[in-house]
């Protein structure tokens, strides 16, 4: 047998390794209901016309060579006037890059700051590929607590606590997945504090940032005044478009600290030539078109998320805290002496009650007796989601 690497064969996803057994279901002809991967394209919701229709044009009017490696300059433009009107940032073209998504971005960044053993900050619980990603660059994912009783908050404490002298950035996720937490704007001020003292960058994915039901997404960016902060977003979520693989960020480095970082992102950069070109004429299309879709798409998420929330807190033998942005919900598991692990509760969940969540320590340690549910759905499935869920609970704690 040709062996394949050690870096490789470690890599763990654990939102795509629960489908194996949903798929042995599926292929005895039971009827699953997946509520396990944050893809809006799979419901009723596409990216706007206008965005379609740039693709299209754009292919048609021949925009399918190489671009520059950086991106299409109409597009970095477009990308700073958007960031400009969310975030006040005070950024330049010269300043943003564009990626194949914010997992692209990810793996230049994570690429051009690890040296093995060192480390990254990274929320638990967290979206693995946070994990996953720090480890295949050859670092160390060192997770810092999120707390469930105070909203799913990060613990500023435990941040300091966790930073060592191969520590090499701060991770934030906001709005949060998988718990939905928003943070506040004292945490993220708390958060550019303790960065500054370690002299660290702060890497913030705001990939859900419209994505809010209450409050409003405060991006470290705007509030920086001299730690570097890298902002990464993109369309796969607020525009919709999860699969046309598009995204991008940018340094906002008041002080010049990440020349070198930024010297090495685009030599990873170059060596992948490019992002899609036609995809970026559907950027320029989103960032400088109307947002009315969203309002619309908000607020069939909204009623999405009260309803779920509803019903979970009717059933017993879990709680929940109630997510203010993004797609997903993060229960937790209050009996536990039916099941061993929160991976057997789903799995179990799986066979008997054929809905397909996601196990929460495969989120983190912080994840640990919890499980995720997407409530992208329409309300009809949600419901019987929920039905035959609450009859499997109610089952097993008789
Ligand atoms: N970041 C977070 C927090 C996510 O939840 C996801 C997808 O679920 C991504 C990044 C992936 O984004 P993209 O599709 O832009 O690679």
């Amino acid at each position: 047998m040709i062996r394949a690497s050690e870096r490789a064969m470690g890599i763990e996803y654990a939102i795509r390794d629960v489908v194996l057994p949903a798929r042995e279901l599926e292929r005895k002809g039971i009827k699953v209901i997946r509520l396990n991967i944050g893809d809006p394209g799979k419901y009723d919701f596409q990216p706007p016309e206008h965005m379609q229709e740039a693709y299209c044009r754009a292919i048609k009017e021949g925009h399918n060579y190489y671009g520059p490696s950086e991106g299409l300059p109409e597009l970095r433009e477009a990308i700073v006037t958007r960031e400009k009107r969310k975030n006040g940032v005070d950024i330049t073209p010269e300043d943003v890059r564009v990626t194949a998504a914010v997992t692209e971005a990810l793996q230049f960044i994570f690429g051009a700051l690890l040296n093995p053993g060192d480390n990254i900050l990274v929320p638990s619980p967290s979206y693995p590929p946070y994990v996953g990603l720090v480890k295949f660059y050859g670092g160390i994912a060192n997770e810092y607590l999120t707390v469930e009783e105070n909203g799913w908050q990060p613990d500023i404490d435990d941040m300091r606590k966790k930073i060592n002298e191969r520590t090499k950035a701060i991770a934030v996720i906001n709005p949060n997945n998988p718990t939905g937490a928003l943070y506040e704007k004292k945490t993220i001020k708390e958060i550019l504090d303790l960065a500054g003292e370690y002299d660290l960058p702060v890497i913030s994915d705001e990939i859900y940032d419209l994505m809010t039901y209450e409050g409003k997404h405060v991006s470290p960016g705007s509030l920086t005044k001299d730690v570097p902060v890298i902002v990464m977003n993109g369309l796969s979520k607020v525009y919709f478009a999860t699969g046309w693989r598009l995204g991008y960020f940018y340094y906002v480095d008041p002080e010049g600290k990440l020349e070198e970082v930024r010297e090495a992102i685009d030599k990873m950069a170059r060596i992948r030539i490019c992002p899609s070109t036609p995809a970026q004429f559907a950027a320029i299309a989103g960032l400088t078109g109307p947002m009315d879709y969203l309002e619309r798409y908000m607020a069939k998420l909204k009623e999405r998320r009260d309803y779920i929330y509803r019903r979970l807190t009717e059933i017993p033998g879990i709680s929940t805290t109630k997510p203010q942005g993004a797609f997903y919900i993060f229960p937790r598991i209050e009996e536990r002496s039916k099941w061993k692990s929160d991976k057997e509760f789903v799995l179990d969940a799986l066979h008997e009650a054929h809905v397909l969540f996601v196990h929460g320590s495969g989120f983190g340690y912080a994840g640990d007796w919890h499980f995720r549910i997407v409530f992208l759905p329409p309300v009809e499935i949600l419901e019987e989601a929920m039905d035959n869920f609450e009859a499997f609970m109610r089952k097993r704690l008789s």
